[in-house]
């Protein structure tokens, strides 16, 4: 089988990090691993008692622990404005931004027949969304464009756009989220026919670190007819790209 091209068009400091689907990395510092943003693998690295603690029990516990970086950072929580934040954050955590680890908060998918027969590519381009680099939990912002050709069934359209939130949801890095909602829609849709863009902006990089704020990283994620020249020449086309 072939692989899936996933080019990652520019880091922050203009490695390009993969090509044709190779994925070796040799991480000699977990900070530098961190600060070039390059993930492991395709799948969230989960522990087996990821879903162990039940939502309530996982903000409690978040709650605690960030009450004592902030302690530790100097502030003081008697204060009243401050008071309330570990609790804010924990439940933040756990019921919005990282929501998308816990597979039981997938959106339901229903599929119908593509009655109308189309068959032409159909693109959903300007999903925006919003991510955490999963290296510094910081935001990664983006929009994403997708496009599938129809192998006999269809999505509502807004469902493409919670695919992409769902995955979005985690501690991400880029490459990842573009492989995951291509992965999803494959699965979902029944077809190989799926390209995915992702163009973003990482937080990490304008923030911190080398404080670089008009970069942003593009990544692709062709597969099916989408390999072919052609038809990934007319769907960036519809992007304007
Ligand atoms: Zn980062």
């Amino acid at each position: 089988m072939k692989q899936n091209e996933i080019l990652l068009n520019t880091l922050p400091n203009g490695k390009e990090a993969h090509k044709n689907g190779k994925h070796t990395i040799i991480a000699e510092h977990i900070e530098n691993l961190g600060d070039e943003h390059i993930g492991t693998s395709y799948d969230t690295p989960l522990r087996p008692d990821a879903f162990a603690l039940s939502d309530k029990e996982k903000i409690d516990k978040i709650a605690l622990h960030f009450r004592q970086i902030m302690e530790t950072l100097g502030l003081d929580l008697t204060d009243d404005s401050l008071s309330g934040t570990p609790q804010r954050v924990a439940k933040m955590y756990v019921k919005e931004i990282f929501s998308g680890l816990n597979p039981a908060n997938r959106p339901d998918i229903k599929l119908f027949d593509n009655k109308y027969r189309y068959n032409e590519m159909l693109v959903e381009k300007d999903i925006s969304f919003f991510s955490s680099c999963e290296h510094h939990f910081v935001p990664i912002i983006g929009k994403a464009h997708v496009a599938y050709i129809s192998s006999g069934k269809v999505i509502g359209l807004s469902k493409i756009n919670r695919i992409v939130q769902h995955y979005a949801k985690r501690p991400q890095v880029q490459e990842r989220l573009t492989v995951q909602i291509a992965n999803d829609l494959k699965e979902t849709l029944q077809t190989q026919d799926i390209a995915v863009i992702i163009d973003a902006k990482h937080l990490c990089v304008s923030m911190r670190g080398v404080e670089d704020s008009t970069s942003a990283t593009v990544t692709a994620h062709y597969s099916g007819k989408f390999e072919q020249n052609e038809v990934r020449e007319q769907f960036l086309k519809y992007l304007n790209l």
